[in-house]
C-alpha cells in the first residue's frame, strides 16, 4: 500500500491542510505501513464544498442512470478490487478469506441500492376528488458518514450506497486506524464512473473531524457507526443543529441455546458468534445463555470447537490479530476483571503467542463459565473473542436475562420448537434475531439497535427512508 494516506476530495488527493500525520502500523507485524493525514475542520470544509458543488447534477440525474453507475462499480469491484481488499487486510489484520467475502458484500450493497432506486417512489394519497395529493422522497443533500475500524469497507458501503442511490452526495470519515481502503475505494469508484465530488473521504482523528462534520452547515444528515461515547457526543451537537442521525452502536448480544436445539450445530454456530473477526464485531454473540439441563454437555462441545480455531496471518486462518493497540489493551484488561470476579477460563484466557504469530496482537479465544449476568464482564462490550456462559432455567428466565442489558443490537435463538422460537423472538429487545445460526444477516435485512445500541436502520429497503426526506405535495384542483 502507499506510504501516505490522505483525503480524497473532489476527485483528487488532498494533503492535510495543517500538514500533520500519524503513523499506521500493520497489526500482524507492527511494521509501519503508512503515514495517515490528520485532517480537521479545514479539510472537512473542503470536502463539504466539493460535495455541495457536485450535488445538483447528481441529485437531478435520472435514478436509473445513478443506479447504473452504482451497479457498474459493483461489477468492476468484483473484477478488479483485489488491491482494495489487500489494503484492508493489511490495515485490519483480517485473514484473506474473510476479506474475500467482505468484498463480495461491499459489491452487493451497490447492486442492491443501485437496482432498488428504480422502484423507489412516493405515493398518491386519496383525500377526495377536489385534491391531487402525492409524496416525494427528496435527498437530504450532503450526507456525513462516520465509520469504525472493524469492517471498514462493508460498513462504508451499507451507508454510502443508499445515500448515493437516493441522490445525496457524501463526505465520509473512515476510522483513523483503517483509512486506506476507503480512500482506495473512492478513487476506484470515480475511476469507474462516479462523478468527482459525489463521494469524498476525509482522513484524520474522530475528535477533530467528527464534530467539524456535525457542525458544518452543508451536512444535512449523519450516519454514524461506532462506539456509544462518540455517538453521544455527536448526538449533543446534532440536537443543537436538529441534524438527523443514524446511530449504529455497540452490542452485548445474547445467544440462547435451548435444550431442544441441535447441539452440534449450536456449538459450531456459537463459536463463530463470538470469534468471527476475533470478536471485533458489533453483533457478536458474547453472552451465551445455555439451558441448565444441557449446560455441561454443551460447554464440552463448545470448548472442543473453540480448540480447533487457528490464529495467524495466513489466508485461511480462522482469526487474525486485534486491529488496534488500544483495543488489544482493553481486551487484556478483561482477563484481570474476570480473575477479580473469581472466574477461570474453560479455554483461552491469555494473549496468543507462537512463532507463526510473530509480534502480532493475537488473543486466545476465551470461554468463561459460571458467569452471572450482573458481572462487569457480562455487561460491558469487550469487542474481542471473550465469551460469557450464563445458565438459565426456562424460557421466561432466558428472556429475562437476555433483556437485562443496556444494549440490544442482536440475539440468537437455537431451538427446534417453532412456537418457542416465535415467542422468544417477539420478546427479545434487539434489532436482529437470528435463529438456528448466528450470522450478520443479509444486505436486504435491516440492521440497527434497540436501547443504547442506537437508532435508525442501515441495510434493506427501509434504509432508503433514512437517506431521503418525505415531502407532501397538496394540490387543490
Ligand atoms: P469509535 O466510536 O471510537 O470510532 C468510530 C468513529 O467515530 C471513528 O471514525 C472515530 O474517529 C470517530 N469519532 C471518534 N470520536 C468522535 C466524536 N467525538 N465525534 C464524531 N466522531 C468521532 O468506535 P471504534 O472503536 O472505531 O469502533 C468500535 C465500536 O463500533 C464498537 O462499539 C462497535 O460495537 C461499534 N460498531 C457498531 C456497528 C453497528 O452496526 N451497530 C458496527 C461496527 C462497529
Amino acid at each position: 500500500m502507499s506510504d501516505r494516506t490522505v483525503s480524497y476530495i473532489g476527485g483528487r488527493d488532498v494533503d492535510p491542510v495543517d500538514g500533520n500525520y500519524s503513523v499506521k502500523l500493520d497489526p500482524r507485524t507492527k511494521a509501519k505501513t503508512a503515514d495517515v493525514g490528520n485532517g480537521g475542520e479545514k479539510d472537512v470544509a473542503l470536502a463539504c464544498d466539493a460535495a455541495s458543488k457536485a450535488l445538483p447534477a447528481w441529485s437531478d440525474m435520472r435514478p436509473s442512470e445513478r443506479g447504473r453507475i452504482l451497479v457498474d462499480i459493483a461489477r468492476r469491484l468484483r473484477e478488479d478490487g483485489q488491491h482494495i481488499v489487500d489494503i484492508e487486510s493489511q490495515e485490519t489484520g483480517k485473514p484473506g478469506r474473510e476479506m474475500a467475502s467482505l468484498l463480495d458484500l461491499t459489491a452487493q450493497y451497490f447492486e442492491f441500492y443501485g437496482g432498488i432506486v428504480n422502484v423507489m417512489d412516493g405515493e398518491v394519497i386519496n383525500v377526495g376528488p377536489d385534491y391531487h395529493v402525492y409524496t416525494r422522497r427528496d435527498p437530504f443533500g450532503v450526507i456525513g458518514v462516520i465509520l469504525p475500524w472493524n469492517a471498514p469497507l462493508h460498513q462504508a458501503a451499507r451507508a454510502i450506497a443508499p445515500a448515493l442511490a437516493t441522490g445525496n452526495t457524501v463526505v465520509a470519515k473512515p476510522s483513523e486506524h483503517t483509512s486506506g481502503s476507503l480512500v482506495a475505494f473512492a478513487k476506484f469508484a470515480v475511476a469507474h464512473g462516479l462523478p468527482p465530488g459525489v463521494f469524498n473521504v476525509v482522513v484524520g482523528k474522530g475528535a477533530a473531524i467528527g464534530p467539524a462534520m456535525a457542525n458544518h452547515p452543508a451536512i444535512r444528515k449523519i450516519s454514524f457507526t461506532g462506539g456509544l461515547k462518540a455517538g453521544q457526543e455527536l448526538g449533543r451537537i446534532a440536537a443543537d443543529r436538529v441534524l438527523p442521525l443514524t446511530l449504529e452502536l455497540g452490542g452485548k448480544s445474547a445467544n440462547i441455546v435451548f435444550d431442544d436445539a441441535d447441539l452440534d450445530a449450536a456449538a459450531k454456530g456459537s463459536t463463530r458468534a463470538f470469534t468471527w473477526n476475533s470478536g471485533q464485531w458489533c453483533a457478536a454473540g458474547t453472552r451465551l445463555l445455555v439451558q441448565e439441563s444441557i449446560h455441561d454437555a454443551f460447554v464440552e462441545k463448545l470448548v472442543a470447537n473453540v480448540a480447533e480455531l487457528r490464529l495467524g496471518p495466513q489466508f485461511d486462518a480462522s482469526n487474525g490479530p486485534i486491529t488496534t493497540e488500544a483495543q488489544f489493551e482493553k481486551i487484556k484488561s478483561f482477563f484481570a476483571i474476570a480473575e477479580r470476579d473469581g472466574l477461570t477460563p474453560a479455554i483461552g484466557g491469555k494473549v496468543a503467542t507462537g512463532s507463526e504469530l510473530g509480534s502480532g496482537n493475537y488473543i486466545e479465544p476465551t470461554v468463561y463459565t459460571g458467569v452471572r449476568n450482573d458481572m462487569e464482564i457480562a455487561r460491558e462490550e469487550i469487542f474481542g473473542p471473550i465469551l460469557c456462559v450464563i445458565p438459565f432455567k426456562d424460557e421466561a428466565d432466558a428472556i429475562r436475562i437476555a433483556n437485562d442489558s443496556d444494549l440490544g443490537l442482536a440475539a440468537g435463538i437455537w431451538s427446534q420448537n417453532i412456537g418457542r422460537v416465535h415467542r422468544v423472538a417477539a420478546r427479545l429487545e434487539a434489532g436482529r434475531i437470528v435463529v438456528n445460526e448466528y450470522s450478520g444477516g443479509f444486505v436486504q435485512t435491516p440492521c440497527g439497535g434497540f436501547k443504547y445500541s442506537g437508532y435508525g436502520r442501515e441495510q434493506g429497503i427501509d434504509a432508503l427512508s433514512h437517506y431521503t426526506q418525505l415531502k407532501s405535495v397538496i394540490i387543490r384542483l
